[in-house]
């Protein structure tokens, strides 16, 4: 019984031993799954790292490019800023020489024009001084390299010139001044600045309807609203060309004041000057009157260049 016990006792131990043995080997085979899914993981994770290392890398890379592309191109742009504002001195440089040319020029054209006139009225002798030689101006700067361009050059050249021109003519202009004094005061004094009569200017210069029902005209003149018999004075100096009677105008008097100007005094009642008669400006030359195609007592007065009637507005003083 004991050993049947024993026995039985013994094959139990056994069994127990075995499941003992086969827990414990599927214990190490469990261990051994483990075991090999974290070398796997392990693999993985050393790949993803290498992967990112080296993607980093080459973004770094591109980076690093991309920053010595904007350097370079900040670079560019900062050298043609430089040559822009180079350009743009040059230019203006030029522009500077070009325009002090243009103005001696001009300059000269006058002088010499006027110191030929001056010279012809004082009976002087024609200058026969040489044409002063060009002067060769050359700028330069540090190893001789030039800083002007061509036509720089020869602007400049034309600019010495110039110079000597001008002085050359400037000994005329005084000459010239001094006769031409007179001469402007004469002609000043007979520019038709003076009111002819006082009074309200009832119909302006230009078109208009006519006061008679014939649609449109052109007013050639002013009208001045004055009473019947005022006396009517020359707007300026100069001679009468013209006083008498016209249909149209009625009592007229028309003056010549030089450098083709001329005015014209309409339906005067009475006239004080005759033709060929030298006026000075101020003095009366007729009273107001309605004389001629005229609706009422008024002076129509006509400013003229070479002829053609003008607003006497523009020549009248305020
Ligand atoms: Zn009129």
């Amino acid at each position: 019984m004991h050993r049947r016990c024993t026995h039985g006792s013994s094959f139990l131990e056994a069994l127990g031993t075995i499941d003992s043995y086969r827990q414990d080997i599927s214990h190490a085979g469990r261990s051994l799954h483990v075991a090999r899914a974290a070398g796997g993981w392990r693999l993985a994770a050393a790949l993803v790292v290498l992967t990112v290392a080296v993607a980093a890398e080459q973004v770094w890379q591109a980076e690093r490019r991309n920053a010595a592309l904007r350097d370079e191109v900040a670079g560019l742009h900062a050298q043609l800023g430089d040559k822009r504002e180079l350009i743009a001195r040059q230019r203006r440089e030029m522009a500077q020489v070009a325009s002090a040319v243009d103005h001696l020029a001009r300059t000269t054209a006058t002088l010499s024009e006027g110191g030929a006139t001056a010279r012809r009225l004082a009976h002087m002798q024609e200058s026969h001084a040489e044409t002063p030689a060009l002067v060769k101006v050359a700028a330069s700067l540090d190893g001789g390299m030039s800083v002007v361009s061509e036509d720089a050059g020869r602007a400049l050249e034309q600019l010495a010139w110039l110079d000597g021109q001008a002085a050359a003519a400037s000994d005329s202009f005084a000459v010239l001044t001094v006769l031409l004094k007179d001469r402007v005061a004469e002609v000043s004094r007979g520019v038709p600045t003076l009111w002819p009569v006082r009074g309200l200017v009832t119909s302006p210069f230009g078109a208009r309807m006519s006061p008679y029902g014939e649609g449109r005209e052109m007013h050639p003149g002013i009208d001045i609203s004055a009473r019947y018999g005022l006396p009517v004075t020359a707007a300026g100096s100069g001679e009468v060309t013209f006083a008498g009677r016209d249909p149209g105008y009625g009592g007229l008097v028309i003056v010549d004041h030089g450098g083709q100007l001329g005015t014209l005094y309409a339906h005067l009642s009475a006239l004080y000057v005759r033709e060929g008669q030298r006026v000075r400006g101020g003095q009366a030359i007729g009273a107001v009157g309605a004389t001629g195609r005229a609706t009422g007592a008024h002076l129509h007065y006509e400013v003229r260049v070479n002829g053609a009637p003008v607003d006497p507005r523009r020549y009248l003083m305020k």
